[in-house]
């Protein structure tokens, strides 16, 4: 993202919609973006309604009130000038986009955003089967971002354990080797809202790899969440939730998937066809 130097008059009104503090108000009076922090979620240029006021003109009224202690304050939602100026991305910036701005769709997967549907479809999908746990790595949030450097800190431990990393998920597809859970090497200083990691584990290998987990992510720079996600016994009972429990984790909040889309498990089948 750009600010055109010649549109912009200096109203802020940019400074406090950007989503990781990365506009700020430069010597010169005039908005600024730092390249480097700036995550390419284009949330400046949707939230404020571009008008269309000359800036020279604008400019010299600013400047005038200011002399007579008063002050040109356009509304909250606008950028007065239409002064933001997106840019063409390439690669390997363009994966900042991808993986900040929502309402792009991301090329790998299909889906807008930074992940896939993770479990969500899971009687459709069958993603995660009997005796088998999905582990979601969250990097990041709006306010503090992430870099594929630290996301891969956490992949190389991960492979380390018996994890198979979900293919259809763009962390996956940036990774050279899944063996390793190296990830392209251009792509490491590359700065993003944030990425979503999916892999599965056995579920009796799912006390270690969250014990890995809890100790990788203690020096991590970003906020981490950790999701996971089993399918419950046909009695419904949750073999997860005392292993979870027992690595000291606490379980804040669950989403039960209840697969009103359509019956997938094959017991159920089965019965409902001998019915
Ligand atoms: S809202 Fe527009 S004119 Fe105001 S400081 Fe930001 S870029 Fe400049
Ligand atoms: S594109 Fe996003 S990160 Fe970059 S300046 Fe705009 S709001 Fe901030």
């Amino acid at each position: 993202m750009n600010i055109s130097k010649e549109k912009c008059v200096g109203c802020a009104n940019c400074v406090p919609v950007c989503s990781v503090g990365a506009i700020y108000i430069g010597a010169d009076g005039l908005a600024e973006i730092n390249r480097d922090a700036c995550v390419e979620c284009h949330n400046c240029h949707r939230s404020l309604s571009p008008e269309y006021l000359p800036s020279g003109i604008t400019r010299l009224i600013r400047k005038f009130l200011t002399l007579v202690h008063l002050r040109f304050q356009p509304d909250p939602d606008v950028c007065p000038t239409d002064a933001f100026q997106p840019e063409d991305l390439e690669w390997p910036r363009i994966v900042r986009r991808a993986f900040s701005d929502p309402m792009v769709t991301h090329e790998s997967t299909g889906v807008h955003g930074r992940g896939t549907e993770e479990v969500k479809t899971n009687d459709v999908s069958g993603r995660i089967k009997h005796g088998e746990v999905g582990v979601v790595v969250e990097f990041g949030r709006p306010g503090i971002s992430t870099l594929f450097r630290d996301v891969e800190k956490v992949t190389t431990a991960l492979a380390e354990h018996d994890v198979v990393f979900e293919a259809g998920n763009p962390v996956t597809q940036l990774m050279t080797d899944t063996n390793t859970g190296r990830i392209r090497e251009d792509l490491l200083d590359e700065r993003i809202l944030s990425c979503i990691v999916e892999v599965t584990v056995k579920l009796d290998d799912t006390a270690r790899t969250l014990e890995a987990l809890k100790r990788i992510c203690k020096n991590s720079n970003t906020v981490i969440s950790i999701g996971v996600s089993t399918v419950c016994a046909e009695n419904g009972s949750d073999p997860l939730q005392e292993i979870v429990r027992s690595e000291g984790f606490q379980i804040g909040w669950a989403k039960l998937n209840l697969g009103l889309g359509r019956v997938s498990n094959p017991s159920a089948i089965a019965r409902e066809a001998s019915s």
